[in-house]
C-alpha cells in the first residue's frame, strides 16, 4: 500500500481526479489517499503560494503527489505553484510522452511515439530578473553541471528501461556557447557510457521543425526547461490533442503526477472535460512506484476504450468516434475494459517498469580558477560609444585597460559599426596585461575611479578562465 497526496485543483480538476481515481481504484491500485487543498481558494484566501503549509508537510511526508490542474488568479502577484512545487522539492526531471492514437484519434501524424525529457529547475525558470536601466531588463539564464547530467543521465536511463532506441539532445549552442555548450558537452560525455543507445544532437531551432514535421524520427528527447516547455505542448498538440498527455515530475525523494493542460474553467462542472491526461499523469504514477501490472491494465483499458470510439467532445469526430460521453461515462467505459487489450493500436508491457534509481551527484575537484578581467555595465543615455569610451579610460589602472565596449551583447567600441542600434546598457570589459592577473581589490578600486566620475555602475561580471580555459562569451563582432 502507497500512501499518495492527492489535490483535486480548480475548474475541471475535481471532476477528472474523480474519475482518475475511480479507474485506478477498480484496476486494483493499493494507494491510501491524503487529500490537500490547493489552488484558487488557497490563492484568494491571500497565500500568495496557493498551498499551505501544512500541505507541504503531508506532500513532504508522502513523497508522491497527484495533482489536478489549478487556476493561479491573474494579477495580485501569486506564483505559480507548479513551478514551486518542482523547485522546492528538487524535481528536476519532467517526462512527457507523446504519442499519436492513429486512426481513433486525428493527427497528421500517424506513428508518432516520442518522450520529451525537460530539464525542470533551471534555465530562465530560475526567475532572477532585474531592471538596470530605463530601457533594459534582464533574465538570468542560470545552468548548472548537476542540473545538467542529472536529466542526462535520466534520459538515458529511462531510454535503457523503456527499450527507447535513441537520445536525441536540442540546444542552441552555436549561440549560448557557455549555458547551452554546457548542457551539449555534457551530454556527449554521458551518451558515451550508453553504447547500445543510439545519440545525436540538434539545434533546437531545425530540430523542433523537424520535430513538428516529421516526429517519428525521434525517440527520446533530452532539453533545457524552456525549449522543453514549449516542445513539449507542440508534442502533445500534433500527437492529437493536449487534453490527452500526462506528465511526470521525477526528483531523487519526491515526485508529482499531473496532466499537461490547465483547469480549462469553462468546461468546470459539466461532466464534459477529458479525464484522459490526468489518467496518463497516474499511469506514469503508477510504473513509478512500482504498481506496474496495475498501470499496464489502466493503459491497455485506456488505449482500448480510445479504440472502441468511445470518446469525450474534445477528441470526438464524425466518423471515426462511435459514441460521445461525459467524463463519467468515460471512466465507466475504461473500467468496463479493465480485462481487455486493444487490437489495432499496440497493447503496452510495462514488465521492466519500476522507480529509476540514478546515482547521487558527486561534485568533482575545483578547477584552478583565474581572474583576468571584469565587464562593468554601465547605465548612459548618451549614444556615441567613443565618447564613453573616453569616460570609462579614466578608470584604467597599471595593467588593467578598457579592451572593448558592447551594448546588448554587440562590439560597438572599438570600431564599432555607425548602424547598429544601442541602448542605455552598455558592458564595458577591462582586461588585465597577459603578464598578471585582475585582483578583487583592483575591482574595487575601478568601481571607486566609477563612483568619483559619475558613471552610474548597475552591475560588474567577473571574467574567469576554469583551469586555463578563459569561461566567458566574446563581444559579438569582436
Ligand atoms: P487549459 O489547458 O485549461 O485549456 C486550453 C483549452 O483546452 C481550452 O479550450 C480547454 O477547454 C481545453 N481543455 C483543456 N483540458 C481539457 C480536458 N481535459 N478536456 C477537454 N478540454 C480540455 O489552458 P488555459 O485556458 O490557458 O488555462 C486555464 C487555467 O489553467 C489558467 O488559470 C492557467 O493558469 C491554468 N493552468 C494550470 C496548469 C496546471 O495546473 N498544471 C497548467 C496550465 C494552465
Amino acid at each position: 500500500m502507497t500512501k499518495i497526496t492527492v489535490a483535486k485543483g480548480d475548474g475541471i480538476g475535481p471532476e477528472i481526479m474523480d474519475a482518475t481515481l475511480k479507474v485506478i481504484l477498480a484496476a486494483g491500485a493499493k494507494i491510501e489517499i491524503d487529500e490537500i487543498e490547493v489552488g484558487e481558494k488557497v490563492y484568494l484566501a491571500g497565500n500568495t503560494a496557493g498551498i499551505a503549509k501544512e500541505s507541504w508537510d503531508i506532500i513532504r511526508k508522502n513523497k508522491v503527489f497527484l495533482k489536478a490542474p489549478i487556476t493561479t488568479p491573474q494579477g495580485g502577484g501569486y506564483k505559480s505553484l507548479n513551478v514551486t512545487t518542482r523547485k522546492f522539492l528538487g524535481l528536476y526531471s519532467n517526462v512527457r510522452p507523446c504519442t499519436s492514437f492513429h486512426p481513433f484519434v486525428k493527427t497528421k501524424h500517424p506513428v508518432m511515439d516520442l518522450v520529451i525529457v525537460r530539464e525542470n529547475e533551471e534555465d530562465l525558470y530560475a526567475g532572477i530578473e532585474h531592471q538596470q536601466t530605463d530601457e533594459v531588463i534582464q533574465c538570468l539564464k542560470v545552468i548548472s553541471r548537476p542540473g545538467c547530467e542529472k536529466i542526462v543521465r535520466y534520459a538515458f536511463e529511462y531510454a535503457k528501461q523503456y527499450d527507447r532506441k535513441k537520445v536525441t539532445c536540442f540546444t542552441k549552442d552555436n549561440i549560448m556557447k557557455q549555458t547551452d555548450g554546457l548542457f551539449h558537452q555534457v551530454f556527449d560525455e554521458i551518451a558515451k557510457e550508453y553504447p547500445e543507445i543510439e545519440n545525436e544532437h540538434w539545434i533546437i531551432d531545425i530540430g523542433a521543425a523537424k520535430m513538428a514535421d516529421t516526429p517519428e524520427i525521434f525517440d527520446v528527447i533530452v532539453t533545457l526547461n524552456l525549449y522543453g516547455d514549449v516542445l513539449s505542448d507542440v508534442a502533445a498538440q500534433i500527437a492529437g490533442s493536449v487534453g490527452l498527455a500526462g506528465s511526470s515530475n521525477i526528483g531523487e525523494e519526491c515526485s508529482m503526477f499531473e496532466a499537461i493542460h490547465g483547469s480549462a474553467p469553462r468546461r468546470a462542472g459539466q461532466n464534459m472535460a477529458n479525464p484522459s491526461g490526468l489518467l496518463q499523469g497516474a499511469v506514469l504514477m503508477l510504473n513509478h512506484i512500482g504498481q506496474t501490472e496495475v498501470a499496464e491494465k489502466v493503459q491497455n483499458a485506456w488505449l482500448k476504450t480510445i479504440e472502441d470510439g468511445i470518446h469525450t467532445y474534445d477528441i470526438f469526430k464524425e466518423g471515426t468516434s462511435k459514441q460521445k460521453v461525459g467524463t463519467k461515462e468515460f471512466a465507466d467505459a475504461v473500467i468496463a475494459n479493465l480485462d481487455k487489450k486493444p487490437s489495432i493500436l499496440k497493447p503496452v508491457n510495462y514488465a521492466k517498469g519500476s522507480a529509476l534509481v540514478l546515482p547521487k551527484y558527486k561534485r568533482k575537484p575545483n578547477a584552478k580558477k583565474d581572474l583576468l578581467g571584469v565587464d562593468l555595465f554601465v547605465h548612459w543615455s548618451e549614444s556615441n560609444p567613443d565618447e564613453l569610451a573616453e569616460k570609462m579610460k579614466k578608470l584604467e589602472l597599471s595593467g588593467v585597460k578598457l579592451s572593448m565596449i558592447t551594448n546588448r551583447g554587440i562590439k560597438v567600441w572599438p570600431e564599432g559599426f555607425s548602424e547598429t542600434f544601442c541602448t542605455d546598457h552598455w558592458r564595458c570589459r577591462f582586461k588585465s596585461s597577459e603578464e598578471k592577473l585582475l585582483t578583487k581589490s583592483e575591482i574595487i578600486e575601478l568601481l571607486t575611479k566609477a563612483v568619483n566620475l559619475n558613471m552610474d555602475v548597475i552591475k560588474t561580471e567577473n571574467l574567469y578562465a576554469f583551469d586555463g580555459k578563459p569561461a566567458f562569451s566574446l563581444g559579438q563582432g569582436q
